[in-house]
């Protein structure tokens, strides 16, 4: 499982996790989530501008 940081307010999308919230259940890939979907912290990023994290 990977996580991918938003590189403008370091929001952390985790795989193991996922984003309830948003409606992605736990263990939901990266590849799952769409491409227009916005970055729920600060709304400026979205998911392509996201970075790999460590
Ligand atoms: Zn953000």
């Amino acid at each position: 499982m990977s996580a991918f940081r938003c590189p403008e307010c370091g929001f952390t999308y985790d795989e193991e996790q996922g984003n309830p919230r948003e409606g992605f259940p736990p263990g939901t890939g990266w590849s799952a989530v769409p491409d227009d979907w916005p970055c729920p912290d600060c709304g400026v990023e979205s998911k392509p501008d996201f970075e790999p994290a460590a």
